[in-house]
Parts: structure tokens; sequence; C-alpha cells
């Protein structure tokens, strides 16, 4: 079987190897690494391919499913939870087998959220630079005790109850607001509307996923209608927040801090080292204006555990493929006939 992986990166294909050598020497699995991004523009590239293996930013909309199944490309694994960027309905109507890797290491997610909410209370970043330059004043650093303050999660699924869990042992009143709330969740802080949570959560933690009911759930109203000087933080998918409403409540003040770890635009940037181009997105380049502003490049997955689990859950869900067996992690199911 020919899979072709897009948007592969070297981190992505010495864990699959590795993760292949260790489990799956014995099946006839062909990888076939490649850096470009699925776009319209790059379809071809799985040519002779049995399945694409994606990731986040790669786009598989009604065109792009279109070209592929054109191309006698069965199936789609996605390497990632998230499948916002997949047009499902389209994939359906094609044919094809859909499945994803539901959970990663949701720990990995929600420690990196509690790594930027740190940050950038405590100013750990700017800390690092002036201390290397000989500069101990501490002006400009001064933080709050996070030990009793309000946590509000906006989605307490995997990663939302793990970063529930965190705060909770930090000492934070937690919140939750979800329409179908974990029931562990109890356990940890109270479900409330989320008015409620935005009103009185000082910071406030985005776990739920991209779908046309959560798209700028974050905007003018909503920005409106936090506690004054709040933190926000989204390590779940960029278009949760109106970039350019936050923006403007930076400028108010009325958003006393933003830690973003995804971008609504982010598919022309992240993954790339592009430290020597002129990066165009003046939404973007504003962001980067404010020194209460914290922004990494889609790295809460970026663990030695998460990326062996994504391997070893993408091979298992392409030999129920091969097998002609039912799939947990199927999306779309599809009995299809690949070559052995
Ligand atoms: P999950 O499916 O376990 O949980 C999502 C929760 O959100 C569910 O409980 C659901 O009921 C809730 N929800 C749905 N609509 C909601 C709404 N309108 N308001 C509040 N809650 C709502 O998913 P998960 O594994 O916890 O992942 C959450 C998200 O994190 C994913 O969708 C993905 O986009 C993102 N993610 C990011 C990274 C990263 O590297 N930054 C890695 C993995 C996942």
């Amino acid at each position: 079987m020919k899979v072709t992986l897009y948007s592969a990166q070297p981190y992505d294909e010495r864990f699959f190897e590795e993760t292949r050598l260790e489990g799956f020497a014995d099946e006839a699995f062909e990888l076939v690494y490649q850096t470009a991004t699925l776009t319209h523009q790059t379809t071809a590239l799985a040519e002779g391919s049995d399945a694409v293996c994606v990731f986040v930013n790669d786009v598989l909309d009604a065109v792009v499913l279109e070209a592929l199944a054109g191309m006698g490309v069965k199936a789609i694994v996605l390497r990632c939870a998230g499948f916002n960027n997949i047009d499902l309905a389209a994939a359906e109507r094609l044919g094809f087998f859909v499945a994803r890797v539901p959970a990663y290491s949701p720990e990995a997610v929600a420690e990196h959220a509690l790594a930027l909410a740190i940050t950038l209370n405590r100013h750990t970043h700017r800390a690092f630079n002036r201390v290397r330059e000989g500069n101990f004043a501490l002006d400009g650093l001064l933080g709050v005790t996070l030990h009793g303050r309000t946590v509000g999660i906006v989605g307490t699924g995997r990663i939302g109850l793990a970063t529930a869990r965190i705060f909770k042992g930090l000492g934070c009143r937690v919140l939750g607001s979800d329409p179908f709330p974990a029931p562990d969740f109890a356990d940890i802080g109270e479900i409330v509307a989320l008015d409620t949570l935005l009103a009185r959560a000082d910071i406030v933690s985005l776990h739920c996923p991209l779908l046309e009911a959560t798209h700028h759930l974050i905007n003018d109203a909503s920005l409106a209608r936090m506690k004054p000087g709040a933190m926000l933080i989204n390590t779940s998918r960029g278009a949760l927040i109106d970039t350019c409403a936050v923006i403007e409540a930076l400028k108010s003040r009325q958003l006393g801090a933003l830690a973003i770890d995804v971008y609504e635009q982010e598919s022309g940037l992240f993954f790339r080292d592009r430290s020597s181009e002129i990066i165009d997105d003046d939404v973007f380049s504003r962001l980067m204006t404010f020194p209460n502003v914290l922004v990494t490049g889609h790295q809460g997955f970026f663990t030695v555990e998460a990326l062996r689990e994504i391997a070893q859950v993408t091979f298992q869900n392409l030999l129920c493929l091969t097998r002609g067996v039912h799939c947990d992690n199927a999306l779309i199911t599809r009995q299809v006939s690949v070559s052995p």
C-alpha cells in the first residue's frame, strides 16, 4: 500500500520509520514523505498512492478530494484529531475511507496551555532575554499569583479536562462551558453558561473544536463580556478567535493578555522557518507588536509521546483499511480494496 504523507517534517519521518520498524515491519507499507502542504496545486504528488496522510493545514476541500479520487486515492488518514480541514460530505460522496488520531497525549496540549499561561503571566520569556543581557531589573515583569484565581475552560473534552485538572492542581477555581460536559468535570469544577464563564474567569482557555457554531466564538461581543484585563489562551484552532476583534480588545486594554498556539491564517505561516522572509500578514505582524501577546507555532501536540501515538494509531488505521476490519477512529468507513 502506497501512502503519501503531506506536510511531512523530519520528525514525522523519524517517528513513522521508528514505529514501522518496531511494530509494522511485516506490513507492506510504502511511505512517501512530501514536505509540501496538500493544496489544489499539489494533488499530483499523490499520483499512484492508495492513501494520503495529512495534517492540520492540509486542504481537503471538494476540489482537492475530487482530484485525489480521480487519481485512484481511496483513503485519507489524518495525523491529527481535529478534522475541520476536510469536507466530510464530499469525502463521503466520493467514497473515501477517512480516519483520524482522536487523542494523542491530551496532556501534551494541556501542559502547553499551562506553559503559555505561566510564561505570559510571569514574563519568563522577557526575563530570559533580560538576564542574558545583564539586565536584572524587575520592572515590567510583575505577574499575579495564580493560586485562587478563576480559570474558564471552554470545551471540557479530553484536552479541556486535562487542562482543568492542571489548573485545579495549582489551586485555581475552575469553571467549564460545554454543551456536552465531560461527567468527570464535576469533580474538578463547575459547569456554567459561556457568558458566566467569560464574566468570571481571570484566564479563559479554549478547548472546543472548530465548527460552524464555534467559528469566531471569541468576537467583539464575547470579548466585551470578559472580565476586564483577563487572559485568553487558544491552543485549539485559530478561527475560534476573530483576530481583528482581539487586537481591538488588546488596544482598549479590555483584554489583558493573549497567548495563542494556533492562528486563523496559520496555514501560510506555521511549520516553516520564515526568519529570512518578509511576513506579509499585517494582522499577525500587529499581534507581534504587543508585549502582552505570546504566540507559538502550533506546537501544543509536540512531544515524543504524542508523535509516537500519532504514528502508531495512523498505522493501525491503515491496517484496518487493508484488512477490511472495523476502524474505531474512522470518520467515514468504507470497504475499499487496496493493493496489498
Ligand atoms: P474532544 O472532542 O475530546 O473535546 C471537545 C469538547 O468540546 C467536547 O466535550 C465538546 O462537547 C466540546 N464542545 C463542542 N462545541 C462546543 C461549544 N460550542 N462550546 C464549548 N464546548 C464545545 O477534543 P479534544 O481532544 O479535547 O481536542 C480539542 C481541540 O484541540 C481539537 O478540536 C483540536 O482542534 C485541538 N487540538 C490542538 C492541538 C495543538 O497542537 N495545539 C493538538 C490536538 C488538538
